[in-house]
């Protein structure tokens, strides 16, 4: 059964009312560059097969009712009472989708509100750095832009993800997650400039060259509402403030000396992080684009140790992971997402796999460590109408 399947059936189970669709937004891996979003920097994650689905029915009041595979219990909420629930919070997981209720009808005044019933399944992995909230975020989006006929293009309903986001659920970041599961596209990875919102899909070409990304989820649960998120992002404005920029964006490479004089240690080596991978970012495209995708592993590697040593955010976990993956043969592997547990990722070529799984669970036995997921993703299409 796929989400669109059970999302479907979990509608049934809440409305005799007809379906008006079903819409679905997948998770994503990110490539390379991380934490550089809110810093206005540049990105380069893909979109993965794995999606959530939200199927609709339209009410004939105004009630906005939601619930999840997930959760024993629906949710409801008038659109009347909708701010002042939003400016109460505590709506849990609930928050994504009336967040973006919420979110959706300040971004589009003219959008025509009503009742509505809608029913959430997903095959992301909740917590894994996978983005099981842009997945959500951008399933539910799509669904009430359609039948609100709201009118928004995708990059606005990224961005209403976001502030739902950031300002109903309270987890201070960026659009990355969101661009990348409403853009993606099959094949591709999205090069995103998150100062402009630009984005170019960039050719992959992974299955052509015999290569997998494989994911290692630890296990190890994040919390982006909590304190090492809002400390880093914190660093970096202590950065760019002392530069005098709006954004460690306008820092770069050259800068960096000047940067060790200014700062102290800790803030240095957090604004080194983010300006050394926005060039990686920078250089991953442009070897993709020469020399296709088994020129980028060291800038892989590169990005790990910097995420590692610099901005601190990775765990045993996610380390013992990349090294066991790289010595099993990949040609590159990082952690993926905003750090503090979560998943790393690995280039490999398909035939190590087997090896390399066997590998990574054998040490992490040996370490002590839970048994971590593996699986690959696969670099997929964004967020759409399923039916
Ligand atoms: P990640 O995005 O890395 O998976 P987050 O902490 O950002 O982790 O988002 C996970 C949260 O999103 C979950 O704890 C839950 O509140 C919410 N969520 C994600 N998918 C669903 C779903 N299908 N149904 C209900 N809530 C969901
Ligand atoms: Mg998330």
């Amino acid at each position: 059964m796929t989400a669109v399947d059970d999302a479907r059936t979990l509608l049934a189970r809440m409305t005799d009312a007809p379906l008006a669709g079903v819409w679905s937004a997948p998770g994503r891996a990110n490539l390379i560059g991380e934490h550089t979003d809110y810093n206005e920097g540049f990105v380069f994650p893909f979109a993965i097969a794995q999606r959530t689905a939200a199927a609709l029915a339209v009410r004939s009041d105004d009630v906005i009712r939601v619930r999840s595979t997930f959760a024993d219990d629906a949710v409801e909420v008038s659109l009347a009472d909708l701010d002042a629930r939003i400016a109460a919070g505590n709506l849990d997981w609930a928050g994504y989708p009336l967040g973006v209720a919420w979110a959706l009808l300040h971004a589009a005044p003219d959008a025509e509100p009503r009742g509505v019933d809608i029913a959430l399944a997903s095959e992301v992995p909740v917590g894994a750095g996978l983005s099981s909230s842009a997945a959500i975020e951008g399933a539910v989006a799509s669904a009430l832009n359609d039948v609100w006929t709201a009118g928004l293009d995708k990059v606005a309903l990224a961005r209403v993800g976001r502030i739902a986001e950031n300002d109903a659920v309270g987890a201070p970041t960026g659009i990355m997650d969101q661009m990348a599961s409403m853009l993606g596209v099959a094949d591709a990875a999205t090069f995103l400039d998150c100062r402009t919102l630009e984005t170019r899909p960039v050719a992959l070409g992974f299955a052509e060259a015999g290569l997998s990304i494989l994911v290692i989820d630890t296990l190890v649960e994040h919390a982006h509402s909590t304190g090492g998120y809002r400390e880093r992002r914190a660093a970096c404005e202590r950065g760019a403030a002392a530069f005098g920029v709006p954004a460690l964006r306008d820092v770069t490479v050259d800068d960096l000396p000047r940067a060790a004089e200014m700062l102290d240690d800790v803030t240095f080596r957090r604004v080194r992080h983010i300006v050394t991978e926005n060039q990686r970012v920078l250089d991953t495209v442009a070897a993709l684009d020469a020399d296709g995708p088994s020129a980028i592993g060291e800038l892989l590697v590169a990005s790990h140790a910097s995420m590692r040593d610099d901005f601190e955010i990775s765990v045993p976990e996610l380390d013992l992971a990349v090294e066991t993956t790289l010595g099993a043969g990949a040609l590159g592997a990082r952690m993926t997402g905003g750090g503090f547990g979560g998943a790393a990722i690995a280039l490999i070529a398909t035939g190590l796999i087997p090896a390399a799984t066997e590998a990574v669970r054998a040490a992490f036995a040996a370490s002590g460590f839970r048994t971590p997921n593996i699986f690959t993703v696969t670099p997929s299409e964004g967020a759409r109408r399923d039916v």
